[in-house]
């Protein structure tokens, strides 16, 4: 939305800020903030940023540095004119750029922000991570004026905004090239102005930047006031703990202690820097599938591209920088993507990322299991989408179980019971219902470890698994045949159970239920429910709940398999009932029954009316 007003020669164009970018916004300026400091930090990594923009580009485009060969940023602090002036000599924006990209934000950073504000009553610890840095200028700043010239261009524009709602683009008279931030800062905000403060904060922060940093300090002099060395081609021992935390800060946009780090140099046939970090806490675009930046390329120190597949999607939620030495600096973004280089560095670093996983596993269980607990269901793609690499992905992975609260694969092996062949899981929605679930107790009573499988991801790779330590993945539901090779537990009792009796219920139990089930047959599974429901096609009933729900997916939940209990007193006594008055006699309980094994799957009963009313009936009748 734009609309024209004459302002002597140049024409002002005003806008409205999209909905989410005004709803931000009064958060910034109404929110109080443990940590203002950050907006300097944002701020200076955009200009970071768009002096490496700039330097790509220059690589194809060397004129695109004419006149201004120097990248710098300079913080100009005005006390008489009560400005702070963030300045950078990078890429610059257009006038529509201007408009594009300080009035509007990626939608998912946005919402996810806008919740955890609201989460954490007001304090913004995680800025940054975003992508809406642009905007922490107003933390400080009730106006902000934005002047910038696009590297190439001659036209400069003024963007201009007090951040309530909406904001103007001007034509300006002329501009050095880049971005001029000028924050016309708040009462309360003037401490920003005392070089003291600005050189603390840019050394907390910013320290890594690999451009130089200047502050003026009057007469036209300005000092630098960052070590402006990349992090990454320092060595090892040098690097501190809070170094790390800031480089991992600016590249995360997180402000916690990254879980890992891996820094290493690889020499041989490919030369490279790797400086990558497992994040501690959950990113909040983990399952984002657009969001790019998570690793960076640089070639010899220059910047390349964030959005080179460096590393498998299953491994996204690593990130860093990967620093080549020996690609060619003019490689054009549509050469990464099926670089030979690339793909060589792609797999020795994954490699390398999973046995540092693996190593910290051997170490540190408590700390790897906050890590699983995160990353888990994104590290289990890995088994359906990376074949070479299952056997490494075997090592790594975790489960919930009915014995413990993470088991290894190795680990469950060991525990295996006398005759048993095959590792047992069971897929369900959540983890409360998978521990409830009838289909456990025959595998209860016999010892019989179960893995728990609640992922949604879990339905997929488990149906593509071969196995382990040659022991094939089986559903519990396929697990019947099995468990009467293996020994019941001491204190646990088959009921006998006749046989034949329970052949003739089953028959007419089926009868009586048509096609809402498939079949009704015994179990040897269930030991203290009467009943449960199981599917009887290739695709499990948590798979095929999941993908019904999905929009044409075209898959609906098939009528199950009614598994009965022939040891139970409830189905013994119908038994009894059709031999003596006939398969009309149980109608009533077939659908209790069948409704009754619904409900314990968590699933809705398909007529809530009919079953209110059968059962009202039962008790009447048990009442006497
Ligand atoms: P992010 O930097 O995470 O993308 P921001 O809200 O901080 O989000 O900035 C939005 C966009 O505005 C940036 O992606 C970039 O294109 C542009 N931008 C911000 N600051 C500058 C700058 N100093 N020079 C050039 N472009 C900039």
């Amino acid at each position: 939305m734009a609309s024209d007003t004459a302002t002597g020669s140049a024409t002002a164009t005003s806008h409205q800020f999209q909905a989410e970018v005004a709803k931000l916004l009064h958060l910034m300026v109404h929110s109080v903030y443990s940590d203002r400091d950050v907006f300097l930090r944002e701020l200076i990594s955009n200009a970071a940023d768009a002096l490496d923009k700039l330097r790509y580009e220059a690589i194809a485009q060397p004129e695109l540095l004419e006149g201004q060969p120097g990248l710098t940023i300079t913080i100009t602090p005005d006390k008489e004119g009560r400005t702070l002036t963030i300045a950078d000599s990078g890429i610059g924006m257009s006038g529509q750029e201007l408009i594009d990209n300080l009035g509007t934000i990626a939608k998912s950073g946005t919402q996810a922000f806008v919740e955890q504000v609201k989460a954490k009553q007001g304090d913004v610890p995680l800025i940054g991570q975003f992508g809406i840095g642009f905007y922490s200028a107003f933390i400080v700043a009730g106006t902000v004026d934005v002047i910038s010239r696009r590297a190439g261009s001659e036209e400069a524009y003024r963007w201009s905004s007090g951040g309530a709602g909406s904001f103007t683009v001007t034509p300006a008279e002329s501009a050095p090239r880049g971005a001029s931030i000028i924050l016309h800062l708040r009462d309360d905000a003037l401490e920003f102005l005392e070089d003291w403060k600005i050189e603390s904060v840019v050394r907390t922060y910013s320290d890594h930047i690999a451009h130089p940093i200047m502050l003026a300090v009057g007469n036209g002099t300005a000092k630098q006031i960052n070590s402006a060395s990349a992090i990454w081609t320092r060595p090892k021992s040098d690097i501190t703990p809070e170094q790390h935390k800031e480089f991992f800060g600016h590249i995360s946009g997180s402000y916690s202690d990254p879980a890992l780090t891996l820094h290493y140099r690889a020499e041989g046939r490919n030369e490279y820097t790797v400086l990558l970090y497992v994040p501690g806490e959950r990113p909040f675009d983990l399952y984002d599938p657009e969001r790019r930046g998570r690793q960076k390329l640089y070639v010899k120190r220059v910047y390349i591209a964030d959005d080179v597949e460096l590393l498998p999607a299953y491994l996204r939620f690593v990130r860093g920088v990967i620093d080549s030495e020996d690609m060619p600096l003019n490689i054009s973004r549509e050469m990464l993507q099926n670089n030979p280089q690339v793909a060589a560095i792609r797999k020795a670093v994954t490699g390398k990322v999973l046995s540092e996983l693996r190593k910290l596993s051997e170490t540190d269980d408590a700390a790897y299991a906050r890590l699983w607990e995160i990353y888990g269901p994104v590290l289990k793609e890995g088994l359906y989408e990376d074949m070479e690499r299952r056997d490494q992905l075997h090592e790594l992975v975790r489960f919930r179980s009915t014995r413990s609260d993470w088991v290894s694969l190795k680990d469950y092996i060991a525990g295996l019971q006398e005759n048993q062949t095959a590792i047992y899981y069971l897929t369900a929605e959540d983890i409360t219902r998978a521990k409830a679930s009838p289909q456990l107790e025959g595998y209860k009573a016999r010892g019989v470890e179960v893995l728990l499988l609640t992922d949604p991801v879990d339905s997929f790779w488990v149906r593509t698994a071969l196995g382990y330590d040659g022991k094939p993945f089986k559903p519990v539901t396929q697990g019947s045949a099995d468990l009467d090779l293996i020994k019941l537990k001491d204190g646990a009792k088959a009921d006998a159970a006749d046989d034949a009796a329970t052949a003739v219920l089953n028959a007419a139990l089926k009868q009586a239920l048509g096609d809402k089930v498939k079949d009704v047959r015994a179990s040897t599974r269930l030991t203290t429910s009467a009943v449960c429901i199981v599917n009887d096609s290739m695709m499990d009933r948590t798979l095929e709940k999941l993908l019904s729900r999905q929009k044409d997916s075209g898959i609906s939940v098939s009528a199950p398999v009614l598994e009965v209990n022939p040891g139970h007193p409830l189905i013994k006594a119908l038994a009894a009932l059709v031999k003596a008055r006939g398969a009309g006699a149980v109608e009533d309980a077939a659908q209790l029954l069948l409704d009754q094994a619904f409900i314990i799957e968590g699933e809705q009963v398909p007529d809530p009316t009919g079953f209110a009313k059968r059962l009202t009936d039962v008790m009447t009748k048990a009442l006497g």
